[in-house]
């Protein structure tokens, strides 16, 4: 269906104003968007346009009601000149998911790869290629109709805008500190929407967040809802913890987001033939293994935290801190992923979606 898509480009590209040595998250937008709309039981008028504002009515039930799911990937760009997509397929699956958790329409996962490929195509230049930036890709699916019954909606659109992004967490700055939050919840343990990546988990983590930021954290540890007994995620990744030498992370029971990113790592551990366990991981034994030495490294794993090393843990008032960090495994792993990523090393298990791009041809019809 996408063979017939129209593409309407920008006059003039708004690349030159972009300061690539200064790439906050999420802040400066690529040149276009791929954009089609829902109605009748199907999709329709698939196009790329030029990346801009939409318009939108205050009683459009979406913007009451929060019928909305996104997702989230990266594009990079390697020494070798090809754009490569990491495990495009797994985000068309998790959108797939969310959407079907609202009741909302689903979009099917070739059509998703391909409208990715096509803005890569378009907006190549903007993926940067310093150590640690890449193109971030953000698919959005919005309700759009104009009412106020609470009932799903019956006309939705789908876009994939994109942003060059540098690091999501300084680096440099030796660690993620997080504070496990024992008051609030993200996402309720049984029944809820904690898998899905909708407007609403976000909504409800963001006073939590607020509170651990005065306090001087990076970010929240999520415990799980029913009893605030055992670590869930954090708010935009998944969490690992080595101890003893096995890596321990939290399985996937409906509240934690399934991250492509925690499914990586783990077949990474497993290849290096590091034990890894999906089991519920109480806060008390995360604490008494920092307060015994036992722990060894603590990391987050998501698309924009990539490999994020975990300095320090606070709980009910204890902060405790680990040392040498980031530790071995979390650098390790940080490399691996990122040479795979950016096609410094080999990709054997087929996770890059690679696009070939005008210059990468004629290096390598130059090599011939
Ligand atoms: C996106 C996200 C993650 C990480 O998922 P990836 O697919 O690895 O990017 C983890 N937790 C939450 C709440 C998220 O929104």
């Amino acid at each position: 269906m996408l063979s017939d898509f129209t593409i309407t480009r920008v006059r003039k590209s708004r690349i030159g104003e972009v300061d690539f040595d200064n790439l906050p998250f999420g802040y400066v937008f690529s040149d276009h968007m791929f954009t089609m709309a829902f109605a009748d039981g199907r999709w329709h008028s698939p196009e790329i346009v030029p990346y801009g504002p939409i318009q939108l009515e205050p009683g459009a039930a979406m913007l009451h009601y929060g019928q909305t799911a996104f997702d989230g990937l990266k594009a990079f760009r390697g020494p070798d000149g090809v754009a490569r997509i990491f495990r495009p397929e797994m985000n068309a699956r998790r959108l797939h998911d969310s959407c079907a958790a609202l009741c909302m329409p689903t979009v099917d996962a070739e059509v998703f790869c391909q409208a990715i490929v096509a803005l890569i195509e378009l907006d190549h230049a903007w993926i940067p290629q310093k150590e640690g930036q890449s193109l971030y890709i953000r698919p959005l699916l919005i309700g759009t109709e104009v009412h106020l019954d609470v009932r799903p909606d019956r006309t939705f659109r789908f876009f994939i805008i994109s942003a060059p992004v540098g690091a999501y967490f300084d680096q440099s700055a030796g660690g993620v500190s997080l504070k496990a939050e024992d008051r609030y919840t993200r996402a309720a343990a049984v029944g809820g929407l904690g898998f899905a990546k909708t407007s609403a988990n976000y909504a409800a983590s963001m006073l939590a967040a607020e509170e651990a930021r005065e306090e001087g954290f990076d970010q929240v540890l999520w415990l799980d809802s029913n009893e605030h007994r055992y670590v869930e995620e954090v708010g935009a990744m998944n969490i690992f913890f080595k101890i003893g030498g096995t890596v321990i992370t939290p399985p996937l029971g409906g509240s934690i987001l399934p991250g492509v990113t925690r499914d990586s790592l783990m077949t990474l551990l497993r290849d290096r033939g590091v034990p890894v366990e999906e089991r519920r991981i109480a806060i008390d034994e995360v604490m008494d293994a920092l307060r015994s030495g036992a722990m060894e490294e603590i990391f987050g794993a998501g698309t924009g935290a990539v490999v994020s090393p975990v300095a320090r843990l606070q709980y009910r008032g204890e902060a405790l801190a680990l040392e040498n960090v980031p530790g071995p495994l979390t650098r390790d792993l940080y490399a691996e992923l990122t040479g795979i990523q950016t096609g410094r090393l080999p990709d054997r298990h087929g996770w890059n979606l690679r696009v070939p791009l005008p210059q990468a041809e004629a290096v390598a019809a130059a090599a011939r």
